[in-house]
């Protein structure tokens, strides 16, 4: 029987599975070897979303599973202002790109999810201060179940609200297993935790927390710019992935940017360091002035670089490794939007339940 788990990560995922499993009556020690909140889940665009049509259809469903976790808590959880449901516009620049947003809303609407067309004139209503000169008359997508969380306010709720014993700034460096079983976890400090079951929320460092119990996590992760303007009075009310930027509200009168090209900005080098190209920045903040004019008044106050932690096929890994099948991983790209929903199918299968009609996509072992 399952009494003791340890979580490894307390980004979003780690915060979700032990949230979880107290809610499920299970004692519950979550390490990380920082600060909770600190890793990816601090760097991200974290816009809630199955748009995209995202296969398999079972990833589109775990999608929208995802969408509707954040909204129930949201609902169930005073406190729950980390979460922004304020829709998602999108639009083409080219006829290329036209075409293949219009296949992409056919599907999605296929798939029961909430889409619909704008005209320029509507988009103003929603988006007042934004540059008519930038939209296109009309074919501008709207997904109104899309939103935005703030990571960080999430993982603070989450564990506040569980009776998780928090174990900071100490990473797991090993394991002791015995007859198939992870039996404990060896910390940094030299601590061991008993543990019953594990569950390897390690996001991007989660193929080396892997190694340590003598498991093969294939992982191609993947660095992302993010640009934080300083408070700004411009009306952004909603994420907007326009054709050359793509931008939300960040709190505090903030606004994000991002482009999948800036990405390519981040350099690391042979030391460790991360440095990001200046003019490929500048570039996204030109973009992000041109279509809402009123951020020319402010300052870049950040630019921040996250790792996507992607497994090696793209899809997530949620479930028990069969070598040693107490040993659990939580593992995904598009963490914020799936964490709540499948950190919470994982914690209960840790916990007894069987949920393979979600999750028999995303097991270890078809890797
Ligand atoms: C640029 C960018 C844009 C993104 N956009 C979106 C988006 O729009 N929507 C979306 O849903 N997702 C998005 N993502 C992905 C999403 O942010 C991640 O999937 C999610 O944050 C991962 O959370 P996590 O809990 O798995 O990992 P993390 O937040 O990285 O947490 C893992 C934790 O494990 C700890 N750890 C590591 N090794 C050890 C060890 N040995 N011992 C103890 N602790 C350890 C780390 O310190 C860390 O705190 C984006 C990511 C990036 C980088």
């Amino acid at each position: 029987m399952v009494e003791q788990v340890v979580v490894i990560g307390a980004g979003v995922y780690g915060a979700a599975v032990a949230a979880e499993l107290t809610r499920r009556g299970a004692r519950v020690t979550v390490v990380d070897a920082g600060a909770p909140g600190a890793g990816t889940s601090s760097a991200t665009f974290s816009w809630t979303n199955a748009n995209g049509g995202k296969k398999p259809r079972a990833y589109h469903d775990l999608n929208v599973g995802g969408m509707e976790a954040h909204r129930r808590l949201a609902r169930d959880m005073s406190g729950s202002d980390w979460y922004h449901e304020g829709g998602n516009l999108e639009w083409g620049g080219d006829d290329a790109e036209r075409e293949e947003l219009i296949r992409k809303v056919d599907t999605v609407l296929g798939y029961g999810y909430e889409a619909r067309w704008l005209t320029r004139a509507d988009v103003l209503r929603l988006e007042p201060d934004m540059n008519p000169a930038e939209l296109t008359a009309d074919e501008i997508a709207y997904f109104p179940t899309e939103g935005w969380v703030e990571p960080v306010r999430l993982i603070g709720h989450l564990l506040s609200n569980s009776s998780a014993e928090q174990v900071w700034n100490d990473a797991v460096v090993g394991f002791e297993t015995a007859d198939g079983l992870v039996r404990s976890v060896r910390l940094a400090s030299g601590q061991r935790l008993p543990a019953d079951a594990v569950v390897n929320c390690a996001g991007p460092q989660a193929a080396k927390v892997a190694r340590l119990a003598g498991l093969d996590l294939p992982m191609r992760n993947r660095r992302g710019v993010l640009i934080y303007t300083a408070p700004v009075a411009v009306s952004v009310s909603r994420v907007i992935r326009a054709p050359r930027v793509d931008l939300r509200p960040d709190g505090g009168g903030r606004i994000l940017l991002h482009t999948h090209a800036v990405d390519d900005a981040a350099r690391v080098s042979a030391t460790g360091e991360i440095a990001v190209d200046q003019a490929a920045v500048d570039k996204v903040v030109e973009a992000g002035c041109a279509l809402y004019p009123g951020i020319r008044a402010a300052n870049i106050e950040s630019v921040r670089v996250g790792e996507r932690p992607i497994p090696g096929d793209g899809l997530p890994v949620l479930g028990p490794a069969p070598e040693l099948s107490n040993f659990y991983f939580a593992v995904s790209h598009s963490g914020v939007t799936l964490s709540l929903y499948a950190g919470g199918l994982l914690a209960a299968e840790v916990l007894g339940e069987n949920h393979t009609e979600e999750l028999a996509a995303f097991r270890y072992d078809r890797l």
